[in-house]
């Protein structure tokens, strides 16, 4: 039973619980979905925490310019660009015989510095603001110093007091751990079976104490919390329900609407923008399109993409059960090659909050991820992990959806000059003999008429 009714009795109310539990890849438009105007208010944060978040993002840059000389080119601020990819829009809409229309673009946040991934946006930004706290109520720094002074023996010293901890597939961990270490924080990561060894490794070197678990990732986060619940100097970073985390993600929109302004991209009604985010325990996905509302409203169209082994959020929002249903309960096993989405349990905070204002979700196979993996990199040159290509069937899928796109006024001028944006979550920092096996693996799966 699940929560009072039988597998069958909710597939009878909640049909696509079939597709999802025979793992075959389906797509939900939400027929819930509001304007802005009446939605944001759902949230319980507005755009002056976004602001605050930002503001916080650009104190912290001439320290982060020192400590991380690959983010001083940038003034320290953590970002990523946008690229067009042409070549992989033409080959994605032949492959599914649909005609050309609009623009395919790319958020290369596998480019991200200091950990290579989406992470580096809410998860640095969640290590800084707890740092801050403890530094200003110390009285080691002042409101209006450069904070470039936090790169200090004494500095080092008095974080080193203190613990911070975080459960994680992998991604998170790499961005909490080697912020915390790199401040002089004791960090702890608490890892889930499906965490590559490189990441392992890669926070071992960084001075992180990485424990292991031989389950997945809720486990890793409820023992994680559990210990340190029993620690007063452990700071917990909480993935399934943290503000900070959410809001040092939706500082990316403001970013992106100066980057599409200098691209001369418009968005607007006639020029909608369709989003296309990989979706984890939905922190990061559901902070971004936070921010993407606040920054172009109603214009912007938020999907979330999730493997079919690991559907949480799609299973929680359509369900209404949110973080009260896994997809194990339904016999779905959240095992997926997709280790950054490997999420049985989505966050109860984001289902919640976003559930007005994300359009849609959909599922992708495996096996799909890697073909996807291989064409990126053959067609676009373009170094992703998995999980960041789960956005890419993104495009298809709502080009496909005649219901939808009728739903929210999408005609066929609209979408002559709409703007897809793939987010591409993570990927630059998986080591050369990795990413040759990933690209063999997708070499092996591509269509025989490809
Ligand atoms: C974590 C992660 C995501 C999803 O973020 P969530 O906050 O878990 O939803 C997507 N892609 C990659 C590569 C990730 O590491």
């Amino acid at each position: 039973m699940i929560h009072g009714k039988t597998p069958d009795a909710w597939c009878a109310r909640h049909p696509l619980i079939r597709e999802l539990v025979a793992l075959r890849e389906t797509a939900w438009f939400n027929p819930g979905i509001a304007p802005v105007a009446s939605a944001l208010a759902d949230v319980g944060l507005g755009a002056a925490d976004v602001a605050e978040a930002s503001a916080r993002l650009q104190r912290f840059a001439p320290y982060l310019a020192k400590v991380f000389p690959e983010t001083a080119a940038a003034g320290g601020i953590i970002e990523s660009g946008i690229v067009p990819v042409p070549v992989l829009q033409r080959r994605l809409l032949d492959e599914a015989g649909l005609a050309d229309s609009g623009t395919l673009w790319l958020k290369t946040d596998n480019e991200l510095p200091i950990s290579g991934s989406i992470k580096a946006r809410g998860g640095i930004h969640e290590v800084l603001k707890h740092a801050e706290d403890l530094a200003l109520q110390a009285g080691l720094i002042r409101p209006g110093d450069d904070y470039a002074a936090l790169d200090s023996a004494e500095a080092r010293a008095f974080f080193s007091q203190y613990r911070i901890a975080v459960g994680s597939t992998g991604n998170l961990g790499l961005s909490i751990g080697i912020m915390s270490a790199r401040l002089g924080f004791q960090a702890i990561v608490h890892m889930s079976a499906d965490a590559r060894q490189w990441k392992k490794n890669k926070l071992r070197a960084s001075g992180v104490t990485v424990i292991e678990y031989a389950s997945d990732y809720s486990v890793a986060v409820e023992q994680g919390r559990r210990q340190a619940e029993a620690d007063p100097a452990c700071y917990f970073v909480d993935d399934e329900n943290s503000p900070h985390l959410f809001l040092g993600y939706a500082v990316a929109a403001e970013r992106l609407a100066q980057q599409f302004e200098r691209a001369g991209v418009l968005v607007e009604a006639e020029h909608p923008l369709f989003v296309y985010l990989p979706c984890g325990v939905g922190g990061g996905p559901g902070g971004v399109a936070f921010g993407l509302k606040l920054a172009f409203g109603d214009a912007v169209h938020c999907i979330f993409a999730e493997p079919t082994h690991s559907p949480c959020m799609l299973l929680g929002v359509y369900t209404g059960l949110h973080d009260a249903v896994s997809v194990q309960d339904f016999g779905i096993d959240n095992v997926t090659a997709a280790d950054g989405l490997a999420v049985g349990r989505p966050s109860g905070f984001v289902g919640r909050a976003m559930q007005r204002l994300i359009d849609g979700y959909y599922t992708v196979t495996d096996e799909e991820l890697y073909r996807l993996l291989d064409i990126a990199w053959q067609e676009e040159q373009v170094r992703l992990e998995p999980s960041a290509l789960a956005g890419v069937p993104g495009m298809v899928r709502v080009l496909r959806d005649r219901d939808y796109l009728q739903r929210i006024g999408a005609t066929p001028e609209k979408l002559a000059n709409a703007t897809h944006l793939v987010w591409g979550t993570g990927g630059s920092m998986v080591p050369e003999a990795e990413f040759a096996a990933y690209l063999d693996k997708g070499r092996s799966l591509q269509h025989p008429s490809a």
